[in-house]
């Protein structure tokens, strides 16, 4: 950044101001910020420019609840969203195999069991697991009961939910709605990318057999490739794949066997995980895996042999590697989704990357020049979520039992994020968890290290203020008044074909 005498940033670019913008790519990404930017910023004029020859990566089909939000704005109920998208439900994830081989336990997007405000349901329990009269943490949780029994239904109070996708039919979606709110659609190849050789700010796209778009700002949807971000900006990579070693996925979608159940599975495997998705129309599964651990013969027949029901299309390999752009925003561009970087599938985050991407984007977007302060702001921003994401993800495969392949004694081995060490090493010792400001997940953090095994040595004195007797009423309570909730819920298959 420049500089002035008091070492402040100096506004560097207050000359290129913005009305029009290009977003290269109509994946997802590119989709999700046409619609929304238009509706937010209705005098920007947008166009989309997408290439059917390239395709889209057609996977992501599980989000985090945060997309209601998106779909708030945007004006998509929850019932349009199922239907339009041949969804279903999601009330959180079910991991099995990761602690150790045939042991599961579930993430629900909920909150467990009442706090007091000096500490947290998990040292009562806590407590309570050292006298004997805890049952399981996911018990005190109403969305893991509830996906547990397959039942789920929109009621005041809980559950909280997210959905799983078609991701082709949610891309027609937005397109819908982006084109009714007046952005333009470019069909064709991007061949080359005009650049201002005073500033190297991006000026043009050059299309093959077609014609050249001009923009003052441009968003790069372009996926892995990074067209813009990287192959033009050479914007650096900051590569996490000495903590997240999987770098590749084959994906495929399968009939149903069974009615969907209104959650995520995610299967250990000796080198990785598999997932399956449950969507009304169909499966959609997938093996995530590290090629240092797993050739792809291995994993594909893996895959293949585990999956129920007829598959539908080609086992398809995808090659990624972990991290982000150091700087998604560069010059004149923004990158957002696959461009801009990528943690791998396990904690369905990347469309809320997407999502914050173009929160952020609205909010400092450049109608009046491009600022560097606002820039800064906003790569800081981004590169925060991204931070505390991946220390989430990394927590799955550090806090394990498992050293039954070469894969796990890595993963057991590995020197961890310090942000990370700083988290679980507090917990271990005195139970305190660090919940940081405006962070996605917060009550996520407690079920995956107490379901990983990462059990604390302590628990705060408030929780020995009870007597035995009532620690066990208090904890009882809780338990029952969430069966007698999920009691009243409808089964999830037949709750999808009523609103469906
Ligand atoms: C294995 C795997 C599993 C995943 N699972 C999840 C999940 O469960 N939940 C989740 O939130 N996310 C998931 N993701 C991430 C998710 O798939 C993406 O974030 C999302 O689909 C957005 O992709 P995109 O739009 O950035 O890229 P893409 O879908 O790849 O779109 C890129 C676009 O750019 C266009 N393009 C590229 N080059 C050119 C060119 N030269 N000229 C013109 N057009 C061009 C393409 O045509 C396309 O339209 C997963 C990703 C992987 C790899």
């Amino acid at each position: 950044m420049a500089k002035n005498d008091q070492g402040v940033g100096e506004p560097i670019d207050m000359q290129h101001k913005v009305s029009k913008v290009v977003i290269l790519g109509g994946g997802t990404a590119g989709w999700m910020t046409a619609a929304l930017l238009s509706k937010a910023l209705s005098k920007v004029d947008i166009t989309v420019v997408e290439s059917e020859q390239i395709g889209t990566i057609g996977v992501g089909e599980a989000t985090i609840p945060s997309l209601h939000f998106f779909n708030d704005m945007l004006g998509v109920n929850s019932s349009e969203f199922i239907k339009k998208t041949s969804g279903s439900f999601k009330l959180g994830i079910q991991f099995e195999n990761w602690r150790k081989p045939g042991e599961s336990y579930f993430h629900g997007f909920g909150s467990t069991g009442l706090g007091m405000w000096a500490a947290g349901f998990h040292e009562y329990w806590q407590r309570g697991i050292e006298l004997g009269i805890s049952k399981p943490f996911g018990c005190y949780n109403l969305e893991t009961q509830a996906a547990l029994q397959g039942k789920f239904a929109h009621l005041q109070g809980g559950p909280n939910f997210a959905y799983h996708l078609d991701a082709s039919l949610y891309a027609n979606l937005l397109r819908d709605k982006a084109i009714s709110q007046g952005v333009k659609r470019q069909e064709g190849l991007v061949n080359h990318v005009q650049t201002n050789p005073d500033n190297g700010y991006i000026t043009a796209l050059e299309l093959q057999d077609g014609p050249t778009v001009k923009a003052d700002f441009f968003i790069d949807c372009s996926g892995f490739k990074g067209l813009l971000i990287d192959e033009t900006l050479k914007t650096p990579f900051v590569d996490w794949s000495h903590w997240l070693p999987m770098n590749r996925a084959i994906a495929v979608q399968t009939e149903l066997a069974t009615p969907p159940l209104p959650y995520t599975r995610s299967i250990a495997h000796k080198a990785g995980w598999q997932w399956r998705i449950p969507l009304q129309h169909r499966m959609g599964n997938g093996i995530v895996y590290g090629s240092d651990y797993m050739s792809d013969d291995e994993a594909r027949d893996t895959l293949v042999t585990s999956v129920e029901g007829k598959m539908l299309t080609e086992p398809r390999m995808l090659k990624f590697k972990t991290g982000h752009r150091k700087t998604l925003w560069n010059k004149n561009c923004i990158a957002i989704g696959l461009a801009g970087g990528f943690i791998e599938p396990l904690e369905s985050t990347a469309i809320h990357l997407i999502q914050q991407g173009i929160l952020q984007l609205i909010k400092y977007f450049p109608t009046y020049g491009i600022n560097q302060l606002e820039v800064d702001e906003y790569n800081y921003y981004m590169e925060t979520d991204y931070n505390e994401i991946k220390d989430f993800i990394v927590l799955h495969y550090k806090q394990t039992d498992r050293n039954d392949s070469p894969f796990w004694q890595f993963c057991q081995e590995m020197k961890v994020p310090p942000s990370l060490q700083q988290r679980m090493d507090m917990f271990k010792q005195t139970g305190r968890f660090v919940q940081r400001k405006n962070e996605i997940f917060n009550d996520s953090w407690l079920q995956v290290m107490i379901g990983q095994g990462l059990i604390p040595d302590n628990h705060h004195p408030i929780a020995d203020e009870l007597s035995e007797s009532e620690l066990k009423r208090f904890l009882d309570d809780i338990e029952q008044d969430i069966q007698k909730k999920v009691v009243r819920l409808p089964n999830h298959a037949d709750y999808l074909k009523r609103i469906s």
